[in-house]
């Protein structure tokens, strides 16, 4: 808890927390945090697309590595356990690990990038090291040369995280912790309705085209749409009190854990905007941005974290990415949520209780275990 005080103070901004990918402040993050890998006795070196990777090696020939990591970039006026405190647990894992004559190396690795503030493109850090970066990534950064962390498949037997849950479950139900089975698939939409400004005293109520009335009843049918559906952006261009708008451009976000009820809620939100453009005379433009499919984490795995935890385990998908969702690709992976308090993330109220965090630490030392058991 401590440690994550300490990293929350690491900035790029004054007097508010904000860390993106390669930036001054992550190079002081990934120095921080690698004095405290050091001092638990894992090697350090941060790989070329800046994730920082501690290892407490295994003296068995051919040893894989188990991983646990989480995110060291934030979001603009961050709060301090989002990212962070899965690399801190980590750290803390492999430091009871020492000694322990583990049969696969144990690494711990904070990601460069996961929030995607700088490029607004997400995963680069983990991304990078499995290998799965795309040109048109390559193509928007400056850092061109990340794509060298890329490591052989081979070399991955598992990978844990732990994260902040960033929703009101956990406090909801009283629990401390929770596995997590999916991390949701998610279509994210851009678009516009185009009607035509008018006075907004002398155009009758008949003989509108009024662009902003057209979003209102896609909001509404996303509401109930039956998915999770937000328009979490909505502009009318030119706006004025005594304007009838013009044109309206929003967004949409839906998630869903089954690709094919996420897909269709989607065509048939689009659908509706079409019939709801008729009716009002309106022209509509829509296109789909960014669109990922669901990740579910590995059944094996999840059951190892479920029995780490004991009895009455809650188990839950996660409607936020995270970078088990790119290690997923590349070996089994597993999440294990922290309870937070009112669910609240991306902001410096970010709160987490001492004693929930102790509960993760002892579920992911655990968890080792049993895989250490396994593989020994
Ligand atoms: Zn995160």
């Amino acid at each position: 808890m401590r440690r994550c005080d300490e990293l929350g103070r690491v900035s790029e901004e004054e007097g508010r927390l904000t860390r993106t990918f390669a930036s001054p402040a992550m190079r002081g993050a990934n120095a921080l945090v690698g004095s405290w890998m050091r001092q638990a006795g894992l090697t350090v070196r941060e790989d070329a697309a800046f994730n920082l990777i501690g290892r407490l090696p295994s003296a068995e020939r051919g040893a894989k590595s188990v991983i646990i990591g989480s995110h060291l970039d934030t979001v603009r006026d961050a709060g301090k356990y989002d990212g962070p405190l899965g690399v801190l647990i980590g750290v803390a894992v492999a430091e009871k690990m020492r000694g322990q004559n583990l049969p696969f190396h144990l690494e711990v690795v904070g990601f460069s990038d996961e929030e995607g503030v700088k490029y607004q493109t997400t995963y680069l850090g983990s991304r990078a090291m499995c290998g799965l970066l795309a040109a048109k990534d390559l193509g928007r950064i400056r850092e061109k040369g990340i794509a060298r962390a890329k490591r052989a498949k081979r070399e991955f037997l598992a990978y844990l995280e732990a994260h902040i849950e960033q929703g009101p479950v956990l406090e909801h139900v009283r629990a401390p912790v929770g596995v997590v089975s999916d991390i949701a698939g998610q279509t994210r939409i851009r678009a516009a309705f185009i009607g035509r400004a008018a006075h907004a005293g002398t155009t009758p109520m008949n003989l509108r085209r009024d662009a902003l009335c057209g979003v209102a009843e896609v909001v509404l049918a996303a509401e109930k749409a039956g998915v999770i559906a937000t328009v979490g952006q909505c502009a009318v261009e030119g706006g004025a009190s005594n304007v009838i708008p013009g044109r309206a451009t929003f967004t949409l976000d839906v998630r869903d854990v089954k690709d094919a009820k996420r897909r269709a809620a989607c065509g048939k939100l689009r659908k509706i905007a079409a019939a709801v453009a008729r009716r009002r005379g309106l022209a509509l433009e829509w296109e789909i941005v960014q669109e990922t499919p669901t990740a579910p984490m590995d059944a094996g795995l999840t059951s190892v974290l479920r029995r780490a935890v004991g009895s009455r385990v809650r188990t839950m998908a996660s409607g936020a990415g995270h970078d088990a969702a790119v290690m997923s690709k590349v070996c089994p992976a597993a999440m294990l949520f922290v309870r937070c308090k009112g669910g609240v993330s991306h902001h410096p109220d970010e709160s987490v209780k001492e004693s929930d965090v102790a509960v993760a630490l002892d579920v992911l030392a655990r968890a080792v275990l049993e895989l250490a058991k396994r593989h020994g």
